[in-house]
């Protein structure tokens, strides 16, 4: 059986939480779309896209969700993205190399 090797990698904390707030079409309200974990299942969680309008709630989906993800406001990177960054030779905090905030490490299995 092959050994499990685990390494420290990066991601953008727009990974792992991320909250928007989106004004309705008709101006007059503000629903709140968000990133982050909808399901626990034990100890891994699925991440997915909620908001707060009736329009996901009763269908799933919306057009507030859409045009947020399209717009490509989250920043979403991860070390995937870019595995020649090497940041513990700098040996302090990183910081996402794309929109400049903070990351968060994970463990990934290689
Ligand atoms: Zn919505
Ligand atoms: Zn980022």
């Amino acid at each position: 059986m092959p050994q499990l090797i685990t390494l420290t990698a990066w991601t953008c904390r727009t990974n792992v939480g991320w909250v928007k707030d989106v004004l309705s079409s008709s101006g007059d309200k503000t629903y709140t779309v968000r990133w982050g974990p909808i399901q626990a299942q034990k100890r891994s969680y699925e991440y997915g896209w909620t908001c707060t309008c009736l329009g996901f709630k009763y269908h799933n989906s919306c057009t507030h969700i859409k045009t947020t993800r399209e717009s490509g406001v989250r920043c979403a990177w991860n070390a995937d993205l870019d595995p020649a960054l090497d940041y513990n030779r700098k040996g302090q905090w990183p910081q996402c190399p794309s929109c400049g905030g903070p990351v968060k490490a994970y463990k990934v299995a290689v």
